[in-house]
């Protein structure tokens, strides 16, 4: 697939960083992350819905991890990161943890600005190391989550749907990029409205590519990009694959199509 619009050194970046994921979903397999008691109701999605147990200790060292990669490859922002560490005492590591798990944009770029670094920085660490205990939720919170229908964005965390897989048997799976969840829904169905009205759901095919099309709604104006993986010889890991089919985005922006929500990522 086409990765040009995405640097080199950008890219090289992220999957160092889906790389630790792995790591640190491995260094959490051992706790139980999601308070559940809480959970009341079946709404979606559910990790609103819960407390997330957070280990300050492990938090930051994920961060660590994540800050050792980013200057190795963007050195120039090695004086920034050396700035960010020195904050990152225990009650901002709890606040960066609990903002980063609702995605509080307004939060991280007023504690850049007041911090002197990126405005992106902060942001960008703070949700990378809270992805591996949204990963770690999603298993824990499997048997309470929809396998199959339409939920409208991620039954889990909320992300907005954007990215679906034909699997193997040759059914839709939704998939988050953000907490890895996966639902089934009907092929030909709006993953944001959920339209399955005759005509409603266009299916556009890219000339040069056979193995990605582009789910796009008349009704709701949403799209969802659609991966066939049988034609793939290997699957990336979502948050790679979101990013390397970037050029459907913008093939779907260009034509007026968005993703439902204003959460986006
Ligand atoms: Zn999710
Ligand atoms: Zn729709």
């Amino acid at each position: 697939m086409k990765t040009e619009i995405i640097s080199p050194v950008y890219m090289k970046l992220q999957e160092e960083i889906s790389a630790l994921y792995e790591q640190w979903v491995r260094a959490l397999s051992q706790q139980t992350v999601v308070i559940k008691e809480k959970i009341d109701g079946k709404q979606f999605p559910l990790l609103p819905q819960v407390d997330l147990q957070f280990n300050e200790k492990d938090y930051h060292s994920f961060l660590q991890d994540l800050f050792k990669a980013v200057k190795e490859n963007k050195p120039e922002l090695g004086e920034d990161l050396v700035k960010i560490e020195a904050k990152l005492d225990g009650e901002t590591l709890a606040k960066w943890f609990q903002e980063a798990v609702i995605v509080n944009t307004y939060y991280f770029a007023d504690w850049a600005e007041k911090n002197s670094v990126p405005e992106w920085l902060p942001v960008f660490a703070a949700e990378h190391a809270v992805r591996p205990y949204l990963h770690k939720a999603s298993i824990e919170l499997q048997d309470e989550l929809p396998k199959q229908g339409h939920t409208g964005g991620c039954p889990c965390c909320g992300e907005p749907a954007r990215m679906a897989l034909i699997n193997k048997n040759g059914k839709k799976e939704l998939i988050c990029p953000r907490c890895h969840s996966t639902w089934e829904q009907k092929k030909i169905a709006c993953a944001h409205c959920g339209s399955d009205a005759q005509g409603e759901v266009m299916v556009l095919k890219l000339e040069e590519d056979e193995r990605a099309e582009i789910y796009a709604c008349k009704s709701c104006k949403g799209y969802t990009k659609v991966i066939d993986t049988r034609k793939l010889l290997e699957v990336p890991a979502p948050e790679i694959l979101d990013l390397k089919t970037i050029h459907l985005d913008y093939i779907a922006q260009e034509k007026g199509y968005g993703l439902s929500e204003d959460k986006q990522h």
